[in-house]
């Protein structure tokens, strides 16, 4: 049955709701108004019998009071009260003690009443003296004539008003299946033009109700999918023009090798040399990406100094800028925590910072690094005294082979991957990167690793300890 219901197409579906939903209202409305009418009806007889009740109650009380009791009554009336025609309710009297003496049924003779019986009857009274009860007949549930045609003028009317109601209801039903129908096809359409990789579709938004907000997440899912998949073909078309050129270079040495066009030097060895590391740089940066992208980049975290850990780098760094001709000025924080964090990709990103501030500050510039705490959290900034970075790269330079400066060369060293993994390893350590230009000229980078990491539950106690 159920299997049977899911077959059936949605729209007829909602028809046959809506008509099931309009009889069921007809049929307890119907049922409804024929149990009322029968109260009421019934109400009706009790009501007449009780007002027929008064001149037999003074024919009690002036016989009881003219003979002194009920003596030769039921005589006089039972035989006569036997050819009454069938009774809901049997006409009784009793005596004074409760106890039927004459009724219209004779299987009540000589029962006496209950309490409840006698309260509902009509009390015979002489002076104040209660002599006995008449409980008078109701006559049998069936309709008079009168009655009848009322009640079946009732049930005509409510049965056409409920065909009305049920031809409104379908047409209305109709009308908003129509409504619904429109839309959900049309989505459906888009849905399976997107199903087969044809990410344009998208639906037209005509309401602001659910299947309006419906339309609008579902064309903003395929706008993302959409960029996800520009994003996804661009990246391709980047890591091949990446891989590209150092492959050609070692290509074209190794052929004149070959060829015995040149004999070996360790020149052209070297150079090929070089080539091969790039690649293998290229290649382990995309990995470290695409674990980023997965959510699944190691972090080995250990307690740290950063205080430590600072001041190693500028050690390591100070002859490289030596050499450059720069000056490193570096002002630490005697108060910097030891944080749980992964100090060798840490270096790694300062290290990424500090090269890009060697290569752009001309010789005889100072870079400064700086460390402090601040709000929870550690926050390290590199300035340098290069040509800054053009406006409209600042909100790109993070993004994946993208390059400001378009005439710097992977054979200058960079893979134009090194910010995006450097933002990559931040958040992974729960903190934040991003550059700006100093008010005093030259390009400034900031991040900050907050004291409690995102994976509070891998850190030893003692780690959160200053
Ligand atoms: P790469 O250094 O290999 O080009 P990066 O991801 O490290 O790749 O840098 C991306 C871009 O950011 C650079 O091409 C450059 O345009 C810009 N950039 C990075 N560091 C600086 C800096 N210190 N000053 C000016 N521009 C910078």
């Amino acid at each position: 049955m159920r299997a049977l219901w899911q077959r059936i197409p949605f729209t007829y579906q909602l028809l046959g709701a809506f008509a099931v939903a309009t009889i069921c209202a007809i049929t307890i409305v119907y049922a409804f108004a024929d149990w009322s009418i029968q109260e009421r009806f019934r109400t009706y007889r009790v009501r007449a019998a009780t007002l027929q009740a008064r001149p037999l109650q003074r024919f009690l009380t002036s016989y009881y009071h003219r003979f002194g009791s009920w003596e030769g009554l039921s005589e006089l009336l039972n035989p006569q009260l036997q050819e009454l025609p069938p009774l809901e309710q049997p006409l009784i009297i009793a005596d004074a003690m409760g106890v039927v003496f004459i009724s219209s049924d004779p299987k009540l003779l000589g029962r006496k009443l209950s309490e409840r019986d006698l309260a509902s009857g009509v009390p015979i009274r002489v002076g104040a003296e209660r002599v006995g009860t008449l409980i008078m007949a109701i006559p049998a549930g069936t309709f008079s004539p009168l009655e009848q045609e009322f009640s079946q003028s009732i049930h005509d009317s409510i049965v056409l008003a409920g065909g009305v109601a049920l031809v409104i209801a379908l047409g209305l039903g109709i009308l908003f299946v129509r409504r619904l129908a429109r839309p959900l096809g049309e989505l459906r359409r888009a849905a399976e033009q997107i199903s087969q990789g044809k990410l344009e579709p998208r639906v037209t938004i005509t309401s602001s109700d659910e299947l309006g907000r419906l339309g609008e997440t579902f064309n903003q899912m395929a706008e993302s999918l959409q960029r996800s998949e520009q994003l996804r073909r661009q990246l391709i078309l980047d890591i091949a023009h990446e891989l590209r050129n150092p492959l050609m270079i070692q290509q074209s040495h190794l052929e004149l090798l070959l060829d015995n066009v040149v004999p070996p030097t360790p020149q052209q060895l070297q150079t090929i040399y070089e080539q091969n590391l790039l690649l293998g740089r290229l290649v382990r940066d995309l990995q470290l990406l695409a674990l980023a992208d997965a959510g699944e980049l190691q972090i080995v975290r250990t307690p740290t100094s950063l205080r430590e850990l600072l001041h190693g780098i500028v050690a390591q760094v100070q002859p490289t800028i030596s050499e450059k001709r720069l000056k490193l000025e570096a002002e630490i924080a005697d108060d910097l925590p030891t944080l749980a964090i992964d100090p060798q990709r840490i270096e790694q990103v300062l290290l990424n910072i500090l090269d890009n501030a060697c290569r752009y500050t001309p010789p005889g510039g100072t870079i400064r690094l700086s460390a402090r705490t601040e709000n929870s959290a550690v926050h390290v900034s590199v300035r340098d005294e290069g040509p800054g970075i053009a406006p409209e790269d600042l909100s790109h330079i993070f993004e994946r082979f993208y390059r400001g400066d378009k005439s710097r060369t992977r054979a200058s060293g960079g893979t134009g991957l090194g910010l995006a993994i450097a933002k990559a390893l931040i958040e992974a350590h729960g903190g934040q990167i991003w550059a700006e230009n100093a008010p005093q000229g030259g390009a400034c980078f900031h991040f900050t690793l907050p004291y409690q990491t995102v994976n509070i539950k891998e850190i030893p106690l003692d780690v959160l300890e200053r």
